[in-house]
């Protein structure tokens, strides 16, 4: 089977690894974690920099074996002030697989506690960009894989310091090539520094033509010489041209780091709300979180049990790329911080089973496409989907071993838990206004909260606040059927999922539906509901489903409805609040012509942001917006590609519409 990505073929015979594709070494064989201290740590300045470090950002070509990010962090962990934060951010084209990566970095015995925690952490070998976040948020590696150039051109970020770090430039000429020091150029600014163990000449007259100073200082062991340097705005020779990334229209521009207070309002204490929330929480933030209910997530976060996972298409597109990302990121989350806590979640895997034959070719075509690795999916017959599921089902389809169930409430309980969050229930805020750097959140009794910064993340009811009401939001109502504990049915070991779904029960009891209804704002439970779930169930699972509609004429279902909130592309509403009128005047040329440049920055409220539209996929997409919207107020490094953050900026419904003249 063809592989999604290609892993690093190693050569053990030495005691250190030998790359086989570039017959070079990923670190001296003399010592490479001194030789990481002196090239990359010492001729940065690290140890005198991180001492000051409030935010630190290291950005790395060549991630290897990871040696660099973990003495980096072990250095950072002994050096910089208790709150500092470490932003890693690397790029890997052939990763090591997990069995490499390990033996690898079992030669560093003296890193043992740091490099524990990156195994238990290593992501599934997805193309893309893997968040990930050690030591409660201290330290943040964002790992992307694929090849450097087109990686960095995706990449947001401001870095602080350059580890240039490919194997040697006769052998790999793309990872010094003038394309990526154009990117290392455009993340810099002035007092970046970059090293490097490499005295080529073609890699200190590139870096020079982009704008660093450069300077040849004494290099590690045997190498007589190495480069180090500092990016320095005057002498930046880069066409402004360059300073762009080249992936983002100039309309998709993203505000300025916030510079006032860390407070922020957030209104709505959905997963989106709370996952927000304790991002901001993380990262020093002072966060009032405010639901109009009388708990916290009550509405479409409500149920007792959701499946988390992604459905993916054959071949990847942007939106199954973003919904992929965020469900690798909830995993890593949950697995970080909540393993024993069997309460919010399990990792008990998830069955799709093909509802037909035209469903079943697409399932076969996905398999045989190698587009995602085992860990992630995999295609089972009916035999061996029986056998996990824990009783018979009715098709093959596709297993996600690492999916499972998640009980939203609990986690958003959990997120909210974070001591920098005050939550407020029974208050509804109706209005938004903005005075004096600070906006004034009116509630329907009367009271002003404020706040630097607010996030709205209220469902469709958001559409209520003047400055969001462009918005193309819908509400679709869901139903799902709950069985009391303990009914005598067959043992589900996997969530099932097709048409409908089923979880395994919770403390003995089911959770299944969910009816998916247009424009229908009924808050009752219906019969006719139960019964499409019931058949949905019977349609997967025939034994388990005759039980539960026994079940049902014995004792009655339960049932749940709520709302989910979704946008016409289906994906979610992330990112800074557009100013409508502004939009339209700046961008009004897009009506003639969709291709033309135009340089205007984008207006948007100053400190407003939305996270809103995440449909049935909250609890993929809720966790990682969270990291997106604190990311880009801080100015940290985005956690996505910048591709996949403009589809789900607020501002594309006012551009696609201008582009279609609907506006
Ligand atoms: N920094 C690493 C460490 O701490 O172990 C060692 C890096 S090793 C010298 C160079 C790395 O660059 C290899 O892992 C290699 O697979 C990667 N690489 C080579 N060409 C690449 C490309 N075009 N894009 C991304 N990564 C590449």
């Amino acid at each position: 089977m063809k592989k999604p990505y290609t892993t690093a073929n190693l050569d053990w015979s030495s005691e250190a690894p030998l790359s086989t594709r570039f017959d070079d070494i990923y670190f001296s064989t003399e010592n490479g974690l001194a030789e990481t201290n002196h090239v990359f740590l010492e001729n940065n300045q690290l140890p005198e920099r991180f001492r000051e470090a409030d935010s630190f950002t290291i950005a790395e070509t060549g991630f290897g074996t990871g040696l660099n990010f973990l003495a980096a962090w072990r250095l950072f962990n002994k050096t910089a002030p208790p709150s500092a934060r470490l932003h890693f951010v690397t790029v890997e084209k052939y990763p090591l697989t997990l069995d490499d990566l390990t033996q690898a970095l079992a030669l560093w015995p003296e890193l043992n506690t740091l490099s524990d925690k990156l195994i238990a952490q290593y992501p599934s070998l997805v193309p893309g960009f893997h968040r990930l976040c050690f030591d409660n948020g201290r330290v943040t590696l964002t790992l992307m894989l694929g090849e450097a150039i087109e990686c960095y051109r995706q990449l947001e970020a401001n870095v602080d310091a350059w580890f240039l770090d490919g194997f040697a430039p006769a052998k790999n000429p793309d990872m010094w090539c003038p394309a990526l020091f154009q990117q290392v150029a455009r993340l810099s600014s002035a007092g970046s520094t970059f090293s490097t163990f490499t005295c080529a000449g073609i890699v200190k007259r590139g870096l020079r033509d982009v704008g660093f100073q450069i300077r040849k200082v004494p290099g590690f062991g045997r190498k007589r010489e190495m480069l180090t340097g500092t990016f320095t705005d005057a002498d930046q020779q880069t066409p402004p041209s360059l300073n762009h990334s080249g992936v983002s229209p100039t309309w998709f521009g993203l505000p300025d780091k916030h510079s006032g207070d860390k407070t922020a309002l957030i209104i709505g204490a959905g997963v989106a709300g709370c996952s927000t929330a304790w991002s901001l929480a993380q990262r020093g933030w002072k966060v009032t979180l405010v639901d109009r209910n009388s708990a916290i997530a009550t509405e479409g976060s409500g149920n007792r049990q959701g499946a988390l996972y992604a459905k993916l298409p054959v071949d990847p597109i942007p939106a199954s790329r973003f919904h992929l990302s965020g469900f690798l990121y909830s995993g890593h989350l949950l697995r970080q911080h909540l393993t024993d806590r069997s309460d919010i979640w399990s990792p008990c895997g998830l069955l799709q089973l093909a509802a037909n034959d035209k469903e079943l070719t697409k399932q076969h075509k996905l398999a045989e496409s190698g587009n995602y690795p085992d860990d992630v999916v995999r295609f089972v017959g009916q035999a061996e989907a029986s056998a996990i599921a824990g009783t018979t089902v009715n098709n093959s389809g596709l297993f996600f071993p690492a999916a499972g169930w998640v009980t939203p409430p609990r986690l958003c309980q959990w997120l909210t838990e974070h001591p920098a969050i005050t939550v407020i229930t029974d208050t509804k805020i109706t209005r938004l206004e903005r005075e004096a750097s600070q906006w004034r959140a009116h509630t329907d009794d009367n009271q002003t909260l404020t706040a630097d910064v607010v996030v709205v993340a209220s469902a469709a009811d958001s559409m209520q606040f003047e400055q969001l009401n462009h918005l193309p939001l819908q509400k679709i109502r869901g139903q799902v059927s709950l069985t009391d504990a303990n009914i005598n049915a067959p043992q589900l070991k996997t969530v099932l999922c097709s048409e409908g779904y089923i979880s395994p029960a919770k403390q003995g009891a089911f959770c299944f539906g969910a009816t998916f209804d247009l424009k229908d704002d009924a808050t009752e439970i219906r019969e006719s509901g139960h019964q499409h779930n019931l058949d949905k169930v019977c349609d997967m699972a025939p034994e388990l489903g005759k039980r539960l509609s026994q079940y049902h004429t014995e004792n009655g279902l339960q049932g749940r409805v709520g709302f989910r909130c979704a946008s016409p592309d289906k994906l979610p509403v992330i990112g800074p609040v557009a100013v409508y009128q502004s939009f339209l005047n700046d961008y009004a040329r897009l009506r003639h012509d969709a291709t033309t440049v135009i340089d205007t920055q984008p207006q948007h409220y100053p400190g407003l942001f939305a996270n809103l539209a995440h449909g049935s996929k909250g609890l993929i997409s809720g966790p990682i917006s969270g990291e997106i919207i604190a990311s880009m107020l801080e100015n940290e490094p985005l956690p996505l590609e910048k591709e996949l953050i403009d589809k789900l900026s607020p501002a594309r419904f006012i551009i696609k519409n201008l582009i279609r003249r609907a506006i």
